[in-house]
């Protein structure tokens, strides 16, 4: 086996051919992203690396809209 393939970030699948079974490797999907806050799904967001983009906003891709707007809130008020 490759040394690429032993990483924890593939899959490997056993695939029956006509001849033999044989290895064939996936890389893993990526879980979702959460909001660093409340843990809330965040939308938008890639699962994988260099997919996707973040939303254009201050702290996007970071925290829920609900939290930034709590914090945006706090900061105006103190
Ligand atoms: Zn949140």
């Amino acid at each position: 086996m490759r040394g690429m393939y032993r990483s924890g970030s593939m899959k490997r699948k056993k695939i029956k051919t006509p001849k033999r079974t044989v290895l064939r490797f996936r890389r893993k999907k990526g879980g979702l992203h959460a909001c660093a806050e409340c843990g809330a799904v965040l939308h938008g967001v890639g699962t994988r690396k260099g997919k996707g983009s973040t939303p254009s906003r201050i702290y996007g891709g970071y925290l829920c809209h609900a939290c930034v707007r709590k914090r945006l809130v706090e900061s105006v008020r103190s």
